[in-house]
């Protein structure tokens, strides 16, 4: 069958090598994964000694030096394969931060281990339940008590905390009454979580419906130590900024993959059903919806691309990184719509796979950041509009 990407021939060496090792892990897996409502452990583990989770390590330190583009490869490829990436995509875009803005003494403890695959870093904690998306009101706090951090407060929805080694923690280490700039006083800190409930950090599981493992964390006295901050302390907010075009690039190119997926899956499927002695394809009810999230997907793989070269060669990327997830995030969606629509009642059944994907990118109208933001970012930071919030 004709292939749907027409950029499938670049970066081939990567696309083939993820590609094999997704398809030891078939539809039979996700599914076992799903009803343990569980994690893929084998898969991530897979990913992990495969080198692929490291791949934005530089070398020096173990890693595969990859590029933006290249690791945007491997977590499309990933999800086009009909996997998630959702289970391990963190480790590649917090790596940033400590890549940045970590001294070299963490860089020389963790990225080796993380490199190895011995350590794994796959929890970012900033949502809060009464702060949401307006992360400088952040109430978690972090204390300076001598050679350590007091940590007292709470999180909400953080994800694949009882499987990750590291968390990335961003807490108020400055009152916000006591800041010039509300985006001062936020800082991070790389947090060992190895028995985090004897030493004060407690994890409660919420189910959700993308079994994302995803939990409450309540801080009560626990300890960081003051070597485990990164940068400087003050500037937290700022350093996350920093890496979200990373972020919303990898998470873009997700959904990229994701569309491709349910594209493929509806072609298939509309030029095999016959209902009325013919295809369904050959309506153009079925056949125009599937044609227009198609050009909506390439579209956005467009914008996606664009980013990734500007991230790579250093230069400004905002603009093009938020529209990149903005339009890669509702172009998957809207695939998902036409690829369920397309099934009729088989897109409901589990073993067709469908309403798990259709489930899972939805999660990126909303997480890391929801669509109003970035269309807020856009009206603001890039029209020039006021300011609305
Ligand atoms: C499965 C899952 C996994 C997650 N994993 C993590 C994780 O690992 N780490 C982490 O820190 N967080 C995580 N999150 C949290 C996620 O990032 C937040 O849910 C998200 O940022 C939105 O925050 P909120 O839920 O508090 O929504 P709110 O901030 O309460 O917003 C609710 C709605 O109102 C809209 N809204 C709010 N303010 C405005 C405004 N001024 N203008 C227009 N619209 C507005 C938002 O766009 C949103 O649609 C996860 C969430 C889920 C569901």
């Amino acid at each position: 069958m004709k292939e749907i990407n027409p950029r499938d021939q670049e970066h081939k060496e990567i696309r083939m090598a993820v590609r094999d090792l997704c398809a030891s892990f078939q539809s039979a897996y996700w599914h076992k994964v799903e009803k343990d409502s569980g994690y893929p452990d084998e898969f991530v583990q897979a990913l992990s000694k495969a080198g692929w989770l490291s791949a934005l390590i530089p070398e020096e330190y173990g890693g595969g030096g990859a590029s933006l583009t290249e690791a945007s490869v491997i977590l499309e490829e990933i999800n086009r394969s009909g996997a998630n990436s959702g289970a391990c995509h963190a480790q590649m875009y917090i790596m940033g931060a400590l890549l940045r803005h970590g001294s070299k003494e963490q860089k020389n403890k963790y990225l080796p281990e993380i490199a190895a695959g011995r350590l794994s870093l796959q929890s970012f904690a900033v949502t809060e339940p009464n702060t949401g998306t307006d992360t400088t009101k952040t109430k978690t706090f972090a204390e300076k008590k001598g050679d350590r951090y007091v940590v007292n407060g709470q999180k909400v929805f953080i994800s694949r905390v009882p499987h990750s080694d590291l968390m990335l923690l961003l807490a108020r280490t400055t009152p916000l009454a006591d800041v010039k700039k509300k985006t001062d006083g936020l800082s991070i800190f790389l947090v060992e979580l190895k028995d985090h409930a004897k030493r004060g950090l407690t994890e409660r599981p919420i189910r959700n419906m993308v079994n994302h493992e995803t939990s409450e964390l309540f801080f009560d006295d626990f300890e960081v130590p003051a070597e485990n901050l990164i940068g400087e302390e003050g500037r937290g907010f700022h350093y996350i900024l920093d890496g979200m075009n990373a972020e919303r690039i990898l998470i873009g190119a997700e959904c990229i993959g994701d569309g491709y997926w349910f594209i493929e899956k509806a072609r298939n499927y509309a030029n095999e059903r016959i209902v009325f002695d013919r295809p369904i394809g050959q309506n153009q009810g079925i056949q125009f919806p599937i044609a227009q999230a198609y050009a909506h997907v390439r579209a956005a793989d467009l914008m996606r691309y664009e980013a990734a070269r500007l991230f790579d060669e250093g230069k400004a990327c905002g603009a093009e990184a938020n529209m990149a997830k903005l339009l890669a995030a509702d172009a998957s969606w809207e695939a998902a719509n036409v690829c369920m629509q397309t099934h009729g009642g088989y897109g409901f059944a589990v073993e067709y796979d469908i309403e798990r994907k259709f489930r899972e990118t939805k999660l990126y109208q909303v997480a890391p950041i929801s669509t109003n933001l970035i269309l807020s970012f856009l009206g603001e930071h890039v029209l020039g509009m006021p300011r609305s919030f």
